[in-house]
């Protein structure tokens, strides 16, 4: 979601004619896209904001906008405004369509300025009640070719009891299903070959809309339409909403594919109620049943929190149990971190110690799982759609299977958005190795 709307910042800046510069010194505009789900990445965001002022100090004339989700949060915005008095513009998650005409403002007004005027500085963290209008045909500079992100629900209800994105990114609010559509056709057009479908909860998709027979099945189903070879992901799906019509979309459809990120949080029903999850893990394992049922070689992937205030050794041990049954390809796995305004963060807090020692159990058994998976795929010829030329090793490139696992094999520049079939001949934990065939 921050890397798309990035590209949506770059594709503004570029359409009143920017270009994307090296390094900070020279740059007439810098922006940091901000992030808040936890403590270290808001701490980040302010640091890289403060160091930025050195740059300023010697280039006056730049114009330094801090945007995301970050300043959304209460209190955060006036706090920019107090202790960064060099930050021109303020603008939260929702309010992208103005960033242009603000830049215009701040250098209009510089150029007009008097003596005793105040500085020009915009601070806007208002959700627009005309959000979609407002945002939908704002230019995007992509950046993740072959895949292009699509947008198709924004904010989200769910009210998870951790968790600040319903406080900064406000309510669902769901895109037209023939705008969607449009965008994914111009990007197979355009030559995309990964279309990745986001959302904090794609499954929720049509819900706000209220049009019958408009939901994220028949949106799949409308995709999976679409003329030409590419392939369709999403991503994130909440496992109260995962609907058996959905698996059934996914798995008839030869352009959707067998890969789904669905975040357990935790294996412990009492701390997923706590979590105001609204599943437990029996419901969850089910779903894990139903997917592996009509689609076996499903790539599953997951999010895991550890040290949730009320989660006890036993409740750490259920989560543990419900890893090595499920056997995830991979997991992105975080310490809970407490966000300030939501329930869980008022609660009394686990000793970071402990938080840390489960995380450490949690990710070498995830390791030993991933490892052991990585060998299945040993001497089995795979399609990759290849992503990128591979960072560490000469004349290779990297690629994903369709369930979603990284490939390195041979291969150049020239490769980059073809698919191509590699035969599997070396593992190394997370990462695949093998020959073009
Ligand atoms: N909407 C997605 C869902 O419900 O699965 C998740 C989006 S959230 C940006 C990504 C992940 O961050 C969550 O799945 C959760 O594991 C993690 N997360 C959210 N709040 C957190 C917190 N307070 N501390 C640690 N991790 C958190
Ligand atoms: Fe946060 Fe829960 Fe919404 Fe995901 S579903 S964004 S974890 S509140």
């Amino acid at each position: 979601m921050n890397v798309h709307e990035s590209e949506k910042v770059a594709g503004i800046l570029e359409n009143m004619g920017y270009e994307c510069c090296p390094d900070d010194s020279s740059a007439d505009i810098v922006v940091f896209n901000t992030c808040c789900i936890r403590d270290t990445a808001e701490k980040r965001a302010l640091g890289n904001i403060g160091v930025i002022k050195s740059e300023k100090r010697k280039n006056p004339d730049m114009i330094i906008v801090v945007f995301g989700c970050m300043p959304v949060q209460p209190g955060v915005a006036d706090m920019i405004k107090e202790r960064y008095p060099y930050v021109d513009i303020v603008l939260g998650t929702r309010n992208l369509n103005i960033l242009e005409d603000e830049i215009k403002k701040v250098i209009e007004k510089r150029a007009t300025k008097r003596k005793n005027d105040k500085k020009y500085r915009c601070f806007n963290v208002e959700d627009p009640e005309e959000f979609i209008a407002l945002s939908d045909g704002l230019a995007v500079t992509r950046t993740s070719y072959p895949n292009a992100w699509v947008n198709i629900i924004y904010g989200c209800n769910n009210f998870c009891s951790y968790c600040i994105v319903p406080y900064v990114r406000g309510r669902e609010i769901s895109r037209d299903m023939n705008v969607i559509l449009d965008e994914v056709k111009k990007c197979v057009a355009e030559g995309y070959k990964e279309i990745t479908l986001l959302g904090q909860n794609v499954n929720s998709y049509g819900n706000d809309l209220h049009i019958d027979g408009v939901n994220f099945a028949s949106l799949l189903r409308e995709i999976d339409k679409i003329e030409g070879k590419f392939r369709v992901r999403f991503m994130t799906s909440h496992p109260k909403d995962l609907s058996e019509e959905v698996v059934e979309v996914m798995a008839s459809s030869k352009k959707i594919c067998s890969n789904i990120h669905l975040p357990i949080q935790s294996g412990s029903s009492k701390v997923l109620r706590d979590m105001n999850r609204r599943y437990d893990r029996d419901h969850y394992y089910s779903l894990i049943a139903m997917l592996r049922s009509k689609m076996p070689n499903i790539g599953i992937t997951t999010d895991i929190m550890v040290g949730f205030p009320t989660e006890t050794e036993e409740d750490f041990e259920d989560t543990m149990d419900m890893v090595r049954k499920v056997r995830y390809s991979n997991a992105f796995t975080f310490i809970y971190s407490p966000r300030k305004g939501t329930p869980a963060a008022k609660m009394e807090q686990i000793p970071y110690d402990i938080k840390k020692r489960r995380i450490g159990e949690l990710i070498k058994l995830q390791n030993t799982i991933t490892k052991e998976l990585s060998k299945e795929y040993l001497g089995g010829v795979y399609e990759v759609l290849v992503e990128d030329i591979a960072p560490k090793y000469e004349n290779m490139v990297c690629g994903r299977t369709e369930s979603g696992r990284l490939v390195t094999f041979d291969g150049t520049k020239e490769d980059i958005g073809k698919f191509v079939n590699v035969k599997i001949t070396e593992t190394r934990s997370a990462s695949l190795f093998g020959h073009k065939i």
